[in-house]
């Protein structure tokens, strides 16, 4: 039916993709080619142009626009001119508007299109152009593109055929534009709601929505009687209806430029300058037999959850969970975000610290998400560091046998490990995380903004899981941290990204290679290093949170490393190495850093408790050296005493 339609109006070129000597014969322009070919390119200009003109201004009455280099004059020019390439620029290479100079392209745009997105009346064509001056990028309207070929304009398309098939060939034409070398695209304001569409812009452009108030938008298209959907009804009632619609859509948007009463000069130079700023989060996948979830690491992230979520959970509520540190700093930002796409949140906080991770809080918690009304279908939401990644995980796993998850950590531990790879859990008398159950999440959304409030001890034990993955299996990334801890340490966000990035990636691999540590060597468990002989110190403590988590593995992971020199598999230089790197991040690595007494008995009995023992045997995780770790499960107790007595423990 649709392609009756499709070649009923000329778009039969949608059909047959890329096959150009058709598209010639169906009197459609050329495209792809004459991006390599300057001086061909020009004279296709010139041709289309003037094709252009006749065209259109049968259709339309040409508006005005400055022409780049005379802003006090304008000039005629064709109403939804397609400007393959900008005039004004010199042949044979891109230059910017009336300058000899190349462009400075944003890092975003290197390779990538941009598309404008947003409702009728945004100015997406009027910034569209101004941008592909600036930037030096040849321009297109979507809209152009179909009515050319279809040799009638989008209300007749409408009338005609009906909206479905309009949409239909506007999917193609974009995929088609996208599939060529970069433009900048100004979009109809229904295109972004297709998802196809959608998926198309995301991996080949940064999109860019173009968001204004209502007033402005009416005032703007007062009397545009060429828009089928404002001629359906009263247009400010169409356009209210239109925006509930869609800003939940358009904020998946890689930029939000929030548009007022601004010349749109100014909104361009607004742009430019987002461009510029822009740093496209990164995403690491976690692939597991059952379709696995993507980490996306950035800045600017609790803003864009809404955005970022929207398409991934079934049902546009939530309940976030958070503690009441983390919700005094971050909750209303990301309250504020999950809005933006749609979602309505209810919000349950618990006290910070270890401490929350018992019996009694996960009752609370519980009880809040029934009494919030949850269904199958709603969303746990966790906003904070490990132990509430960890409690709401839980509660996610149980509460009617299961709620969609998603993982915000905020601190540097819970954003390198504890909110990858769906291990939740609570401690009991017993020991730690004994009652828990694997739930993976949906996503997890890190945003190293959130580092910035975190307190430098809080910091440094994240890092140690950092120094941990790389320990494991990754030599160059402990050279890495070598060279860059101290820094990231500092506070450079970037470092911080590429840190957590880089650890995710680790942690995914071995995820996705043993999801519930049931290979019986070198699977999931690796991940354990440093963690039997850390959580026997944290028992010590009574998990009280006065020794972090962070701080036991950091200790533990140079105790490992001693045990496995012990056993004369590990260089006493490999464990000198890491005790210099871990001290000089000013983080504990030896057990006497941590000031208090200890006994060798007490820690074996608790290292005894531990999850990890099968069979009665200790599991520990050893090293050959750096990057070079496996598990064992026959380390001789006489061996594990040893090292604690050479470590300064008492009987
Ligand atoms: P945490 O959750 O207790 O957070 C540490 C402290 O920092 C808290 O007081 C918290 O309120 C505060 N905080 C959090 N984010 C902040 C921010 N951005 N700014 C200011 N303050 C902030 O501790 P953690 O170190 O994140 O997590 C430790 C927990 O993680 C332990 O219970 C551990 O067992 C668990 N863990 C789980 C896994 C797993 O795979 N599930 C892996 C490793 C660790």
């Amino acid at each position: 039916m649709w392609r009756e339609a499709l070649t009923a109006f000329g778009l039969v070129e949608f059909v047959v993709g890329q096959n150009v000597l058709h598209r010639l014969a169906m009197g459609v322009r050329r495209e792809g080619a004459d991006h390599h070919e300057a001086h061909d390119h020009q004279r296709q200009e010139q041709r289309e142009q003037k094709n252009e003109k006749s065209a259109h201004s049968a259709r339309r009455k040409p508006p005005t626009v400055p022409r780049p280099g005379m802003c006090r004059h304008r000039m005629p020019v064709l109403a939804f001119t397609i400007m393959t390439r900008n005039t004004v620029l010199t042949p044979g290479g891109n230059m910017v508007a009336g300058t000899s100079r190349p462009p400075h392209l944003p890092a975003c745009l290197h390779g990538r299109s941009l598309v404008l997105v947003g409702l009728m009346g945004a100015g997406k064509t009027s910034i569209g152009r101004r941008l592909a001056l600036r930037l030096g990028l040849p321009f297109r309207d979507a809209d152009t593109e179909i009515e050319k070929a279809a040799g009638c304009s989008v209300s007749e398309m409408f009338a005609r055929y009906g909206e479905a098939a309009f949409r239909d060939g506007e999917r193609r034409v974009i995929k088609r534009l996208l599939a060529g070398p970069p433009i900048v695209l100004a979009t109809g304001g229904g295109a972004y709601m297709d998802p196809e569409t959608r998926a198309e812009i995301a991996a080949n452009a940064t999109s860019v929505w173009l968001r204004c108030s209502l007033p402005t938008l009416v005032r703007r298209t007062a009397g545009r009687s060429h828009r089928p959907l404002l001629a359906t009804g009263d247009p400010e009632a169409v356009l209210k209806t239109l925006m509930d619609l869609r800003h939940p859509v358009y904020a998946e948007a890689d930029l939000i430029i929030q548009c007022g009463e601004d010349s749109p000069d100014m909104t361009t130079a607004r742009v430019l300058e987002a461009l510029h700023a822009h740093v496209p989060p990164i995403r690491v996948k976690v692939n597991l037999a059952a379709g696995g979830y993507d980490v996306v690491v950035g800045t600017g992230l609790l803003a864009r959850a809404g955005a970022l979520l929207g398409g991934l959970l079934p049902q546009k509520r939530a309940v976030i969970v958070s503690d009441e540190t983390v919700a005094a700093l971050y909750l209303q930002a990301l309250v504020e975000g999950l809005a933006e796409g749609g979602f309505e949140c209810r919000i349950v906080t618990v006290s910070p610290g270890e401490g929350s991770k018992s019996l009694a809080t996960y009752g609370h918690v519980s009880d809040a998400l029934l009494e919030a009304g949850v269904e199958r279908r709603t969303a746990v939401i966790a906003l904070g560091g490990g132990v509430v990644g960890d409690l709401a995980g839980f509660a996610a796993a149980t509460v009617l046998r299961g709620l969609p998850f998603v993982q915000v950590p905020t601190t540097l531990l819970a954003q390198v490990d504890s909110s990858v790879g769906g291990k939740t859990g609570i401690n009991t008398a017993f020991g730690k995380n004994l009652l828990g159950a694997f739930h993976q999440p949906r996503l997890v959304l890190a945003d190293t903004d959130t580092l910035a409030t975190l307190p430098a001890r809080e910091l440094r034990a994240g890092y140690a899981e950092i120094v941990k993955a790389a320990l494991i299996g990754d030599a160059p990334f402990f050279d890495w941290c070598e060279a860059n801890g101290a820094a990231l340490l500092a506070g450079d966000g970037r470092l911080q990204a590429e840190a957590v990035a880089r650890a995710c990636a680790f942690k995914a691999a071995v995820v996705g290679d043993d999801e519930r540590e049931e290979k019986p060597q070198n699977g999931r468990a690796l991940l354990n290093l440093g963690h039997t002989f850390g959580h026997a110190l944290e028992a010590e403590y009574g998990f009280s949170g006065e020794l972090l988590h962070g701080e036991a593995v950091s200790v533990g992971l140079v105790m490992a490393l001693r045990l496995s020199q012990k056993l004369d598999l590990c260089a006493r230089a490999d464990v000198e190495r890491v005790t210099a790197h871990l001290e000089a991040c000013g983080m504990p690595a030896e057990i006497g850093a941590l000031g208090r007494r200890f006994s060798v008995s007490r820690l074996m009995r608790n290292m005894m408790h531990d999850k990890k023992m099968r069979d009665g045997n200790l599991a520990f995780v050893l090293a050959r050296g750096i990057g070079a770790a496996f598990t064992c499960r026959d380390v001789p107790p006489e061996a594990v005493s040893a090292v604690l007595r050479d470590q300064g423990c008492e009987e």
